[in-house]
């Protein structure tokens, strides 16, 4: 028989891999996991700091969530919520997420990814706006840097270049305009609340330039994650938001990483004082342990949908395994621990310990800034710290930290030259300690190396 990594490598098409290169480096096998930190083939631990893919929020090996998968698949391994059918857990995660999502009179839509859950509000939104007599208006706006997944729809809107080079993307009606990353966008002598303005202008501008009566949406995550973690300025979104209102332009709350306390609120909407018109969450929602998201939609969105839907005879969209009863029933109890485990108490105690770790790095001589908010932070690598200039990208700095990390025993993201770090929000003082005391001997040698 083969070995894991010999299969891997004569079969298995790897997701955002440098696939010209993958028979020489291999996989890295990840057999199993305990708390925050997962083990190799060679039994090496690991902590995980960026819980997976933003997701693992309960970390590796949380029981039950096991038990209620395996109750579930005996009781009722599959059943779907076409034709008015439904079941008790998916009804019951609606009830909890319309309850909890600051969405006034909520419905909720279940999918089995963010990419989904994004790509159905889009749908949702054109559709909508037929049924209120607006053919026309059915632009949406997303920011540079953001990221909101990879189907045709959602990639045009992720505002990176990786995920549209060779693909012939972005598709028509999707347009971009500037992010909120004051740090590496602000002008000189800007103050942060300046540059926040100027942001809100140009999306008025963007707005006015296409039209008002073309532009549908606004796309936002409240922390923007894959694009490098960046915190917006405190009066960004207020801004922002008084711009939407005055086009007739919904707001769409990426919450797939913000989402259930990685902020220190539930929502990064509340964090960030965003309202709204639709939500999307996903990941921590099960904490990863099985595919589920949902889109949580205001009643005012709602109500011509389903006019619509009445005219037409059926509400023509769909996933098989959406709302899948036993991603339902683990994503319940997911909840459920969040809520007896206090984990967002747990965030507010924990989130400034790993926010005052971040900061003591900006001592690095690699490090230009340090940033976050509750368990999401990155550290941005760069060449003249005092000039803020960026490292040449072939040197691909930041993924040589990040496999010196890894070598050290911490798993992390580089997005360019920002190393990204969301642990599990279970994750103690003491695992922040080790993950950026092992993190730190990564940058020492890259550092060393540089100036050798
Ligand atoms: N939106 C955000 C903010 C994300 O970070 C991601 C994935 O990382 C997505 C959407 C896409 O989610 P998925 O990979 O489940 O399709």
């Amino acid at each position: 028989m083969t070995s894991v990594s010999e299969a891997d490598i004569a079969h298995l098409f790897h997701p955002y891999t440098n696939l010209a290169r993958h028979p020489e480096t291999g996989p890295m096998v990840i057999t199993h996991g305990e708390g925050v930190r997962v083990f190799d083939e060679a039994g090496k631990d690991y902590i995980e700091g960026l819980a997976g893919l933003w997701c693992t929020a309960l970390g590796w090996g949380e029981e039950r969530l096991v038990a209620a998968a395996a109750e579930q698949m005996r009781k009722l391994p599959f059943y779907h919520l076409f034709t008015a059918k439904t079941h008790e857990p998916a009804t019951r995660l609606a009830e909890q997420l319309a309850g909890l999502a600051p969405v006034a009179d909520a419905k909720v839509l279940f999918a089995c990814s963010g990419s989904e859950s994004n790509d159905t509000a889009i749908k949702l939104i054109w559709y909508r706006n037929n049924a209120l007599g607006k053919p026309d208006k059915k632009k949406i706006i997303a920011r540079e840097r953001a990221y909101h997944g990879v189907t045709i729809a959602t990639a045009s809107l992720t505002g990176l270049p990786v995920n549209q080079r060779g693909f012939d993307l972005p598709i028509d009606r999707i347009l971009h305009t500037g992010n909120p990353h004051y740090w590496r966008c602000g002008q000189a002598g800007e103050t942060e609340e300046q540059f926040a303005s100027r942001r809100a202008e140009e999306l008025e501008q963007l707005i006015l330039a296409e039209g008002p009566d073309t532009v549908a949406a606004f796309f936002a995550e409240p922390v923007m994650g894959a694009g490098g973690v960046i915190v917006p300025p405190a009066t960004y979104f207020a801004k922002i938001q008084a711009v939407l209102k005055k086009y007739d332009v919904l707001l769409v709350a990426d919450e797939v990483i913000t989402g259930f306390g990685r902020t220190g609120q539930m929502f990064g909407s509340q964090t960030f004082g965003l309202q709204p018109d639709l939500m999307t969450v996903a990941k921590g929602l099960s904490s990863g342990y099985l595919p589920i998201s949902a889109l949580i939609v205001a009643g005012h969105v709602y109500e011509p949908i389903k006019a619509q839907a009445g005219e037409i005879g059926s509400f023509g969209h769909g996933f098989t395994y959406g709302g899948h009863p036993v991603s339902a029933a683990v994503a319940l109890e997911t909840l459920k621990i969040y809520a007896e485990r206090d984990i967002l108490g747990h965030v507010g105690r924990i989130g400034p310990v790993l926010q005052r770790g971040l900061r003591a790095l900006q001592q690095h001589p690699l490090v230009g800034e340090a940033r976050g908010i509750g368990l999401i932070g990155a550290v941005e690598l760069v060449a003249d710290k005092d000039r803020r200039t960026a490292f040449d990208p072939k040197l691909a700095i930041g993924a040589r930290v990040v496999a010196k990390a890894q070598a050290h025993g911490v798993i992390l993201r580089a997005m360019g030259d920002a190393i990204a770090f969301a642990p599990p929000l279970i994750i103690s003082e003491a695992d922040i300690d080790e993950m950026l005391g092992r993190f730190r001997l990564a940058l020492d040698e890259a550092h060393g190396e540089l100036a050798a």
